[in-house]
């Protein structure tokens, strides 16, 4: 199905008029000062727009120009700028700012590629600014614009820098300019990153809607209308992700994705480092108190949980030597649930690690029955097991293969009869529904996956469970995002 994109420009630009207009675009119809737009680009990286016009406005007043930007050391900016996102970062930045700009005569330059050599300031800032502020053919591709051309079909790309790539030799011009404001405003308030709200889109006839798993329509707003309900939502958004290698995820827009995926908690295994080995960003999430149960051995396995919500009491492990060394298994208790972060173990080639797998797979299920004695249980993570034909794309080759062999299986089989649920099924049949590929053979752009992650629950929760999605338009691993939506 090819899109017509003009008729769906027309359609969204007339959509999007009573959305919020996107911060930078509401100071560029303000101002057109360069300088200012420019500022308040580097403050709305993974920051909410409400809180960018604050900070822009507090800062502007006393440093409404790169000289008044220059009389303020770091501490004073970090102040005014409090509490964007990474505001200490910004600040340093911004303090570095003014020295920058001397190179091309104090003023702002408009061309990205001088622009790109600014601090903070990276190829989708660089097109905005340019794109805003100066009216230049420039196609500004973030998280929404890469992700919404994918679904549509309008190109094939595996990064945003690839789309504007692609957008450049196939977008007419005339859309440059205004894509990223018409896509943004489209992408926060209905084309979501997860489950978007395809049941009131007003494309959604003419959609591919590739790789999108829509949002199921809570039962309150289908009786009161699709955008009546101002009831406030007590379902919480969980992700589970094997990011195999945080450090190396972190270089691919880790931030930006957990900014869009807006999630109360997020759970991440394999995550191959020790706290102090990443980036401050990363080891304190803007918005989330982090939970850390790395591996002893460097560089290998780890889970680590990002959290919302405070937990009561957090558990490290399962208090089993064995297994605990390597970092598999971390526990957040809150008021109602447990969640459980797992990194199951592999059966590695030849099934040599088999043995060691079905007792983890033993112990945490134990583990899981005496949690569940208490409340409410969610676990999430890496299975490392695809359970049934339909769960992956070649099973007949597999059935003796790590993640496929039989005793495997079988113990998935009598820990779903033990009740527990696997609440993608619960709501999806489909095949071809995976989370991980092989990095070899083109084997995630031909689809050839096997469904290994997982969202489970006791028994007993199975009527909190709202919702449950595979994100695999997420790239950045050769996993993709589960979510849960849970109450
Ligand atoms: S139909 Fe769904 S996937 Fe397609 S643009 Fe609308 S919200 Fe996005």
């Amino acid at each position: 199905m090819s899109i017509d994109i003009d008729h769906f420009f027309n359609i969204l630009a007339e959509e999007v008029r009573d959305y919020q207009v996107p911060v930078v675009d509401l100071i560029a119809v303000q101002t057109k000062d360069p300088y200012r737009i420019l500022v308040a680009t580097i403050l709305s990286a993974r920051t909410k727009d409400e809180t960018t016009a604050r900070a822009a406005a507090r800062l502007f007043k006393k440093a409404p120009d790169p000289e008044g930007l220059s009389q303020l050391d770091e501490q004073s900016i970090a102040k005014l700028i409090y509490p964007v996102g990474f505001y200490r970062n910004k600040a340093k930045y911004l303090k570095d700012l003014p020295a920058a700009l001397q190179q091309f005569g104090g003023s702002v330059p408009d061309e990205i590629e001088s622009l790109v050599r600014l601090p903070g300031v990276g190829r989708k800032t660089a097109n905005l600014v340019a794109a805003v502020a100066f009216n230049k053919p420039a196609i500004c591709v973030d998280t929404h614009v890469h992700r919404i051309m994918n679904i549509w079909g309008y190109v094939k790309t595996k990064t945003p820098l690839e789309t504007e790539m692609a957008l450049r030799q196939k977008l007419p011009e005339r859309y440059w300019l205004r894509i990223n404001s018409i896509l943004v405003a489209f992408g926060q308030g209905t084309c979501k990153p997860v489950r978007p709200h395809c049941d009131r889109c007003v494309i959604k006839d003419k959609c591919p809607r590739l790789g999108v798993t829509p949002r199921r329509v809570p039962e309150a707003e289908k009786t009161m209308g699709a955008l009546g309900s101002s009831i406030e939502n007590p379902t919480k958004k969980l992700i589970s992700w094997n990011v195999n290698g945080l450090r190396a995820v972190e270089k691919k827009g880790f931030t930006d994705i957990i900014w869009e995926l807006d999630a109360d908690i997020i759970a991440l295994q394999e995550i191959k480092a020790m706290p102090e080995q990443l980036p401050a960003g990363v080891r304190e999430l803007e918005g989330y108190d982090a939970f850390w149960f790395p591996a002893k051995r460097k560089g290998y396995a780890g889970v680590c949980t990002y959290s919302r919500i405070k937990p009561l009491h957090v558990i490290y492990g399962m208090d089993i030597d064995d297994h605990d060394g390597e970092g598999r298994v971390l526990t957040l208790e809150f008021g109602d649930f447990f969640l459980v972060n797992a990194y199951f173990p592999n059966a590695q080639h030849g099934l040599t690690r088999l043995d060691y797998k079905l007792a983890f797979n033993r112990d945490i299920q134990s583990f899981l029955d005496r949690l569940r004695e208490k409340k409410s249980v969610v676990i999430c993570g890496d299975f490392n097991v695809a359970h049934k034909p339909i769960d992956l794309a070649n099973p007949k080759q597999n059935e003796k293969n790590p993640g496929y062999s039989l005793p495997e299986r079988e113990w998935m089989d009598n820990f779903l009869n033990a009740g527990y649920v696997d609440t993608f099924r619960k709501f999806n049949q489909e095949p071809e529904q995976y989370t991980w590929w092989s990095y070899r053979f083109n084997a995630r752009g031909r689809n050839i996956g096997w469904r290994i992650d997982y969202f489970c629950v006791d028994p007993a929760s199975e009527k909190r469970v709202k919702g449950a999605s595979i994100l695999d338009s997420i790239l950045g691993s050769d996993h993709c995002p589960v979510s849960l939506d849970f109450e």
